[in-house]
């Protein structure tokens, strides 16, 4: 059974679109379980009806004619139940429905499972039979329930697909179909998208037209014969070290990459259907790939890795020879699988006004990095087919987290007043610039910023910031190629010291691992956010935590403003080790003859054991800072930039509340002040309760800064205590949001909250969660 399925998958995994990959699945089905009707019906999210999408038994010509509502018949049994229904007599079965246009009146034996896709009802699965004795046994039902899970992302990626051009499950029109996935940076953004994939990526080339087919098809022969020559090279290379059936094989690579094999394909793709070459040469190794894995013979399933090989060869040279720029409009829109800073440096300055990304959730770092840039953005969007979207005007809301491809003019008009809104909020906002933070019954709370490129630094400055609460060094480290010299790494330090003198600039020592990379330093490990993080790196290399030490005790000279900060500590001994690499690195820049004072040091509270070592570890240090992101993460079991767990990422938890609680009580009674770091200081709401639970700063991104001073500045310290001991009264996440989100209104900060779409209508299509 194994092996049937495996094929089904893939070929189904092949299929061009939606209605191919249907009616593969309900021929192969049918046959493997021997059984006189397959079909399959989705769940229209336009008409909320069950959809007769494709089948093999029934009368073809009622496929996309017959349709039952929601909770109709026993597909909508199945749908409704979420689970199988193997029944021997359907036709007895109350909710059984009759068709004439199926002709199903001949059919006894029912057996039907839900497609299900992270918590969705995709549409039902069911196999029939004539005779009442064929009872589907529960090796048949437990096949078909397996068919049906693996099938049901494939099946959503493909509705996608159709949705997104604007087509409906029967291939009427439908406008305003929403992508939903993970709120990434707030706001709302109109734009061109512009789809930027990572090189020699062939998923991940998009399909469209040559401009010039000639061009294409001399690239793609300089393309061929430069792998040629490569192939060649290492063939020679390595002949004295290979048997000579070893070295056969790449005279088997070259016998492929002859003109009457995958060359000469590509090229009539070229020519004949007018395609550009790296799309057409993506269509033929993916042919080759499926014709090789669909093999029986495992030595030659197994040339279905070396045909993907050079095909990604000759995409890399081929991208190599690309020298056409990419042309980034006006209004740019990035999407793309896999978003990375870089990315984002390449879009000209002043053109960049939204992002999608595929991979990632809310406090994935790319995301954090939109924050602070305020560039509306949408995460987590898993089964949106980004090819499709280049050169597609998109709406992104960064507040519901989710898009629209090629909007009407309803729903366009509807979010161009909300982009214009939020213009007006943040001038009236400019005139709190230099307006203090304290609430009206006199409490003050310092508002520090979040940087890490030099831009947010600007920014900051602009929004009346009082200093860096986290300048997170390894972004820095991040674009560059190799570790920055000591002296790089004093010029960006001064930088950040410079800008905001006297006022205080938290420098975080490096903290790398997790999902931050160097490409310089890869680290590959199976859990990566339970392995070699952040200071466990730095005490494992001295030789990079005393340089940087270095650079930035040298960079503060003539400032005094410099504190640093120690990521992700579990255990004292930490803190002790570095603090002793601190010391002495200060002793000998002294010694070098630098003025310089010994900086504040502080330690991240981020990780559970550090929330009940808060004393031990206040004792030792001058200061406290929360990562809420991290111990977020840490506190509840859940990646942080997972999108399919990203609805249980929720810092409004009441272990979360209670933590951080915890924290601030026990950083003052050892008289330590402490503040807090993680995303959630920069959320109004956030915002109010760690007030009231007495941090002394809050340190956000930029863009954060003036909502949360107006937020405070208009609200009593003893309102904020009211509601901080009302919520750690309840014990739901999304209870305790929306009750602050209600107190937030009732003080009349509607405005701050994600604008909901009123009046118009539109049709959502989960995509992720
Ligand atoms: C945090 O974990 O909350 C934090 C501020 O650090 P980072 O997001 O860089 O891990
Ligand atoms: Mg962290």
């Amino acid at each position: 059974m194994l092996g049937t399925l495996r094929s089904i998958v893939q070929e189904v995994n092949s299929a061009r679109d939606l209605q191919e990959a249907l009616g593969i699945i309900v021929s192969r089905v049918q046959a493997a379980m021997n059984t006189e009707v397959c079909s399959v019906y989705l769940l229209d999210p336009v008409s909320n009806r069950y959809i007769l999408m494709a089948t093999e038994g029934l009368h073809k010509k009622a496929v996309g004619k017959v349709s039952l509502a929601h909770s109709e018949g026993l597909v909508g049994l199945v749908g409704s139940r979420e689970e199988p229904i193997n029944l021997e007599d359907a036709p007895s079965h109350p909710r059984y429905r009759y068709f004439p246009e199926t002709g199903e009146e001949r059919f006894r034996s029912f057996l039907g499972v839900p497609i299900i896709h992270h918590r969705r009802v995709l549409g039902v699965l069911v196999v029939q039979q004539r005779e009442s004795s064929r009872n589907f046994d529960e090796g048949e039902e437990a096949f078909l329930v397996t068919v049906s899970a693996q099938l049901a992302g494939v099946i959503a990626h493909s509705e996608a697909t159709g949705a997104i051009s604007g087509m409906s499950l029967t291939g009427e029109e439908a406008r305003d179909v929403s992508f939903n996935g993970v709120p990434g940076a707030p706001g709302v953004a109109i734009g061109t998208g512009v789809v930027v994939y990572p090189p020699a990526d062939l998923d991940a080339v998009p399909e469209k037209a040559a401009e010039d087919p000639e061009a294409e098809l001399a690239a793609f022969r300089e393309a061929v014969s430069a792998v040629q020559e490569d192939i060649q090279r290492v063939s020679e290379r390595l002949s004295d070290q290979l048997r000579p059936e070893e070295q056969a094989l790449f005279d088997v690579y070259l016998r492929m990459l002859g003109d009457n094999a995958l060359p000469g394909e590509v090229a009539n793709r070229i020519q004949g259907e007018g395609l550009w070459a790296q799309g057409a040469l993506k269509q033929v190794v993916n042919q080759y790939v499926r014709h090789f894995e669909m093999m029986d013979d495992h030595y030659l399933r197994e040339r279905a890795v070396d045909i993907r090989d050079l095909g990604r060869r000759i995409l890399s040279h081929l991208q190599e020879g690309d020298t056409r720029e990419l042309d980034y409009p006006e209004n740019t829109v990035l999407v793309s699988e896999e978003l990375t800073p870089a990315m984002l440096g390449e879009v000209p300055r002043g053109r960049l006004v939204g992002l999608v990304s595929v991979r990632g959730s809310s406090n994935s770092h790319v995301a954090i990095l939109a924050r602070a840039m305020g560039v509306p953005t949408v995460m987590g969007l898993v089964d949106i087919p980004v090819n499709q979207l280049d050169g597609k005007e998109l709406v992104v809301d960064g507040f519901e987290g989710q898009i629209f491809a090629s909007p009407s003019a309803e729903l366009r008009n509807f979010y161009q007043e909300i982009c214009d809104e939020e213009d007006e909020l943040f001038r009236g906002l400019e005139a709190l610039r230099d307006k203090p933070c304290v609430t009206t019954d006199g409490h003050r709370v310092s508002l520090l910023v979040n940087t890490g490129l030099m831009t947010d630094v600007v920014r900051s400055l602009s929004h009346g910031a009082e200093g860096i609460g986290l300048y997170r060094t390894e972004v820095p480290f991040m674009i560059k190629e190799r570790f920055p010299s000591e002296q790089e790494q004093r010029e960006y330090y001064r930088e950040q010291l410079e800008a905001f003198a006297p006022n205080p600039v938290t420098m975080r020592t490096l903290d790398i691992g997790g999902d931050k990379a160097l490409s310089y330093f890869p680290i590959s490990e199976e859990n990566p956010f339970l392995g070699w993080r952040g200071i466990r790196i730095s005490l494992d290399h001295p030789e990079i935590f005393l340089v940087q030490v270095r650079a930035m005790l040298k960079a503060s000279e003539g400032f005094n403003n410099l504190q640093i900060m120690l990521p992700m500590i579990s255990n004292i001994s930490e803190v002790e080790e570095s603090l002793h690499l601190i010391y002495r690195v200060y002793h000998e820049v002294r010694e070098e003859g630098y003025e310089i004072h010994m900086p504040r040091v502080g330690v991240m509270i981020e990780v559970p054991a550090a929330v009940y070592q808060v004393r031990e570890l206040a004792e030792r240090v001058d200061f406290l800072s929360v990562g809420s992101n991290d111990l977020t993460q840490y506190l509840l079991a859940v990646d942080r930039n997972n999108p399919r767990v990203a609805q249980l990422y929720h810092s409004y938890h009441p272990a979360v509340l209670q933590a951080l609680v915890r924290i601030a009580q026990d950083a003052h009674a050892v008289g330590k002040p402490v503040t807090i770091c993680g995303e959630l200081a920069g959320d109004p709401g956030g915002a109010l309760l760690l007030m009231a639970m007495g941090y002394d700063a809050l340190s956000m991104n930029a863009a954060s800064l003036p909502k949360v001073k107006s937020v405070i500045r208009s609200i009593s310290r003893e309102w904020a205590v009211q509601l901080l001991e009302d919520v750690l009264l309840l014990d739901s996440p999304h209870v305790i949001k929306s009750c602050v989100d209600l107190a937030l209104r009732s003080a009349g900060f509607a405005r701050y909250l994600r604008p909901g779409r009123g009046a118009v209508p539109v049709t959502s299509f989960e995509s992720s969660q």
